[in-house]
């Protein structure tokens, strides 16, 4: 609840931003904080290590920012999951729909195999589309899912009821 609290005050809240209507939770804040930011590295890195996590994957681009150092931490290795087209070699992808049209993310194919567990980590839990794609995406490249660890859920948007089917039993954290 501490940590929570921490956390939380860390987040600043931009209204109308990248359009009108839209309260983005922006984390900057937070990644300016250094005990901050070391408290939510070792909570997630605990979180990897408890759940027998071997690998950690982290979503383009805050998923980044926050996964490298958990990875780091937990003494695993960190694999980017990018938007299409950013990767230099052989990738699988995988498609899901957005409000308007639809999105393409990425991995290299060698990256993940069977035998690996794979923390997925990300900055927000929105509709919870990008974590589900990464879900199918991971399970397609041979490896299994550890679990998703999130800064922030958006409750109000579904994510987690959207993302249960697909996790199949998975642990979905949100600090
Ligand atoms: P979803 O696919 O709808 O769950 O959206 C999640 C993705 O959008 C994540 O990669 C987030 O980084 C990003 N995102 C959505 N809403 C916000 C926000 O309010 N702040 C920061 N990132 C957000």
């Amino acid at each position: 609840a501490e940590l929570s609290a921490l956390l939380h005050s860390r987040i600043r809240d931009v209204p109308d931003y990248p359009e009108p209507g839209v309260m983005f939770k922006d984390i900057t804040p937070l990644l300016a904080d250094p005990s901050a930011f070391t408290a939510l590295t070792d909570a997630l890195a605990e979180f990897c290590v408890a759940n027998g996590a071997t690998k950690v994957v982290g979503l383009e681009a805050r998923g980044f920012i926050l996964g490298a150092p958990v990875a780091v931490r937990a003494g695993l290795g960190f694999i980017p999951v990018r938007k299409a087209g950013k990767l230099p070699g052989a990738t699988l992808s995988q498609s899901y729909d957005l409000e308007y049209g639809s999105a393409e993310i990425e991995v290299h194919a060698e990256d993940l195999v069977a035998g690996d567990r794979v923390m997925v980590i990300d900055d927000v839990l929105a509709t919870g589309g990008t974590a589900e794609a990464s879900v199918r995406l991971i399970r397609r490249a041979g490896a299994e899912v550890a679990g998703i660890a999130v800064l922030m859920e958006l409750g109000f948007l579904g994510g987690r009821e959207r993302l249960l089917p697909a996790l199949d039993g998975a642990p979905l954290d949100a600090l």
